[in-house]
């Protein structure tokens, strides 16, 4: 059996191409069955569904062979015990900074002074700022970032962003860009030993299909 962790979602929608160019159909629809393992057509290939955050764990404690996981998020875990073998180009955005649209983040980030920094990603936030020298102080954040500036809880929040829309109708702005994100495929290493063969065509068969 081959288990393949996804969470719900874009990352699932857009997995599902990839999944049809190695002749997998997944059998039932995520948004209306309440099952968190679901079967596919092929026998030996099953489908489990997680939290974006938690498909890195899965994966590497062998909860599941292989998973598809944001570089943000597998950032924020690390990648013990995991091979990363492609970047499927898929669920892509940017992590960025963004302030209030009346905050002087080139002038206060200048000046020296210590920034207060809202976030859920804090290992990519520490870095970027240790990388310019700026001091900060992290504020660890499980959502809705953006109301942080807007309530004086934080100067910048470090977030993902697409379109830019959420920012906009919040009145905060994108100062600055950290990196470019898209969803990457993981495998369990030992997986990668004890069932190579199978595992080997379908991270080709992904190969193949990934987009642009
Ligand atoms: P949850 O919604 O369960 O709290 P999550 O926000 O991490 O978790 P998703 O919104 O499904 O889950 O995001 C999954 C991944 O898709 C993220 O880790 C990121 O890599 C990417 N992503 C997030 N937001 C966007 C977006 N607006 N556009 C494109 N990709 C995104
Ligand atoms: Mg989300």
């Amino acid at each position: 059996m081959i288990t393949l962790a996804l969470s719900k979602g874009r990352i699932f929608e857009e997995t599902l191409p990839l999944l049809k160019a190695a002749g997998i159909e997944v059998l039932e629809d995520p948004e209306t069955s309440r099952k968190l393992i679901l079967p596919t057509n092929r026998e030996d290939v099953r489908v489990v569904l997680v939290r974006a955050s938690d498909v890195p764990t899965y994966v590497q404690y062998g909860g599941a062979d292989l998973g598809v996981a944001g570089r943000d998020v597998l950032i924020e875990h690390g990648l013990a015990g995991m091979y990363q073998p492609l970047d499927l180009n898929i669920a892509k955005c940017r992590m960025s900074v963004a302030v209030r649209a009346d905050f002087d983040y080139e002038s206060a980030v200048k000046q020296g002074s210590r920034l207060r920094v809202a976030t859920k990603y804090t290992q990519i936030a520490r870095q970027h700022f240790a990388d310019k020298g700026v001091h900060v102080d992290l504020i660890k954040l499980y959502g809705s970032m953006e109301l942080a500036p807007l309530t004086g809880l934080a100067d910048a929040i470090v977030d993902l962003v697409s379109t830019g829309s959420t920012l906009r109708a919040n009145k905060l702005v994108e100062v600055e860009r950290i990196m470019d994100i898209s969803s990457r495929l993981v495998v369990n290493q030992a997986s990668l030993k004890l069932k190579r063969a199978p595992l080997r065509a379908l991270i080709d068969a992904f190969a193949t299909a990934i987009p642009q």
